[in-house]
């Protein structure tokens, strides 16, 4: 009788019980066992800031199956017949003996497992600043099901009243968000010029005038210097410029670095990014031995450099393939990321996949073009919400290689889409006639997304002559004084304007006004309107009648990323 394969994965929360549960799908007669710090299993962490936020008041939603039962370890040994060991923390790994020592954090005991193959699923461990205070009573990350805890206990105590998330990347974020709805007076801080560096600074900042105006304080380019406390407890934050800001909690959020101890201890491979070095088989440097999930460093299709991609989706794909690669030898491969996310931010959602264009010119794409689209994503009549979406594209090609949306509408059904075109190596050409579904309740007869590759077809064609925001403000800056026209109506004006020395011209008025045009025909004219598709038909109306260097600013008031005059 063959011996039964000894499979031992080290991490239960996210990617190692999915590789443990897909090694014994492929391999029913396998020895499957996890060995797991925590005292839970199967955290879904990324629901933290909403059990924090009161979404929902049961924790055990984040531990259960869609049908709510629990996934303990008498779960995993009743339906998968995985044996799953809480409160186990490994310790080491003999990868010579092919064996796994272990303490039990309850009583102490230690002992060794043997194994034919090994998954590393040890996660990733918070970041803290290098700065004075951080051992002081108040302060946390929101990284383990503790910490979601401890910050749900404060939200139902209702006694903090004022906090400072520092860090405004993803769960800074959400952080705020859930820490607002708990009544707390909430103040962002980030080092950097903008929140959620995945966007360009353009989308960032729409989404930093939303936080605003939701009430949260944000502070940017500006970072922490010191922790200030008072008998062992957080009383407040100093920022670099010397300003210091009183608080009682401080939620730090400035990314995390993989949990890689055990691994580079048993002289397992760990790659240039510090993440465990994984081949497409999710296959160590030791062939009996796989790693997934934050722990490990993987490929950017696009560009095909190493990264870090600390996101639980990806976690999770890589642990089925590493569980089915150890249950059966090498047979799958996990082709890398392209970079995908999207997070909640109050009424909006910020979305990205691929490159920005920050990114797509740092990693040496010298001719690219990008758009910016605003538009609703539904028909008024059913309540449409705002998009704003950023396209970056090779030009030459026309291939896809970026695409950002912000805003309140379907912003993840958009990333979604162009994450397929991108990881399908789509052009422009490809998708101006994409056939996806319609019908008034979900979409736009020309979606969104299609309108997007329009636009930037045109723009590609050279029938669209885009400006973007920040190239009008740098204009303006500069006194190079073009005639900005906006072409909304009267109504539209007096409810919200730009007040950036703008003539008023309704679209339907200009055939019969351009008299009141600039009479140099080769003066700067910059159009637009609130999401600049009357401003577009307004710049072909006026280069029809002899206008010879007319401009839209894409996406119209809505992607306005400065102050208002109203
Ligand atoms: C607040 C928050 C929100 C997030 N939101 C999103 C989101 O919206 N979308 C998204 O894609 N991603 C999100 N993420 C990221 C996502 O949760 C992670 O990418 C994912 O959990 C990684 O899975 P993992 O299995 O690699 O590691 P983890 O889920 O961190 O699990 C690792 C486990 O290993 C255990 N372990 C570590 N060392 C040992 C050891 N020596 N012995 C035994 N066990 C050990 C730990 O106890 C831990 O439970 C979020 C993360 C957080 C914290």
């Amino acid at each position: 009788m063959a011996t039964k394969k000894k499979i031992v994965v080290i991490g239960g929360s996210a990617s190692g019980p999915k590789a443990a549960a897909k090694a014994r799908r492929i391999d029913n007669d396998a020895e499957v066992v996890i060995l797991q710090k925590d005292p839970d299993l199967s955290m879904a962490s990324c629901g933290y800031p909403y059990y924090v936020g009161g979404y929902f008041d049961d924790r055990n939603m984040l531990l259960a199956t869609p049908t709510g039962v629990t996934r303990d370890p008498q779960f995993y040994l009743n339906a998968k017949d995985i044996e799953a060991r809480v409160n186990t923390e490994v310790t080491g790994i003999d990868r010579d003996g092919h064996t796994v020592s272990y303490r039990d954090m309850i009583t102490g005991d230690e002992g060794s497992l043997s194994y034919d193959k090994l998954i590393i699923a040890t996660g990733a461990v918070p970041r803290m600043p290098p700065i004075p205070g951080t051992e002081l009573t108040g302060i946390t990350t929101l990284q383990s099901m503790r910490d979601a805890d401890f910050l749900r206990k404060i939200r139902d105590e209702n006694t903090i009243k004022k906090a400072v998330v520092v860090g405004g990347g993803l769960i800074g974020i959400e952080t705020c968000e859930a820490l607002q709805l708990a009544g707390i007076d909430i103040t962002v801080v980030e080092l950097l010029p903008q929140l959620l560096t995945f966007l360009d600074w353009e989308l960032a900042k729409l989404v930093e005038t939303h936080v605003k105006s939701k009430g949260a304080n944000v502070i940017t380019e500006n970072g922490i210097a010191e922790f200030l406390g008072e008998n062992g407890i957080l009383t407040g934050i100093k920022l670099q410029n010397g300003t210091e800001l009183p608080c009682e909690l401080a939620v730090v959020a400035v990314g995390v670095v993989p949990n890689v101890k055990l691994a580079r201890e048993a002289g397992i491979r760990i790659g240039v990014t510090g993440g465990i070095e994984v081949d497409d088989y999710m296959q160590t440097s030791d062939s009996d031995v796989y790693a997934v999930g934050d722990c490990v460093e993987t490929v950017n299709r696009i560009t095909g450099r190493k990264v870090l991609a600390p996101y639980g989706d990806l976690a999770n794909l890589q642990g089925r393939i590493a569980g089915e690669n150890a249950a059966t030898g090498n047979r799958v491969t996990f082709p890398g990321t392209i970079n995908t996310g999207i997070c909640k931010v109050f009424d909006y959602a910020a979305g990205s996949t691929g490159l920005s264009e920050q990114m797509a010119k740092k990693v040496g794409y010298g001719e690219i073009t990008t758009v910016i689209n605003a538009s609703p994503d539904k028909p008024g009549f059913m309540e449409g919400l705002l998009l704003v979406t950023k396209l970056v594209a090779d030009s030459p090609s026309g291939k896809i290689l970026g695409a950002q949306c912000v805003g309140p509408g379907s912003v993840s059904k958009q990333i979604a889409q162009w994450a397929v075109a991108i990881q399908g190596g789509l052009t422009v050409e490809d998708l101006v006639n994409a056939d996806l579904p319609y019908a008034p309740p979900f979409s736009l007869a020309i979606d969104h997304f299609i309108a997007t590759a329009h636009i930037m077809q045109n723009k590609m064609k050279g029938r669209l002559k885009g400006i973007t925001a920040m190239e009008v403000k740098r204009k303006l800056a500069n006194h190079e004084a073009p005639f900005l026209l906006d072409v909304r109506d009267p109504d539209e004006y007096e409810e919200m304007r730009l007040g950036i020395g703008e003539t008023l011209m309704p679209l339907g008025a200009l055939r019969k006004r351009l008299n009141e045009m600039p009479v140099d025909k080769d003066r700067e004219i910059i159009c637009y309107c609130k999401i600049s598709l009357r401003g577009y038909e307004a710049a072909l109306a006026l280069e029809s009648n002899g206008w010879t260097n007319v401009k839209v600013m894409e996406g119209g008031i809505m992607a306005w990323p400065y102050t208002r005059e109203k």
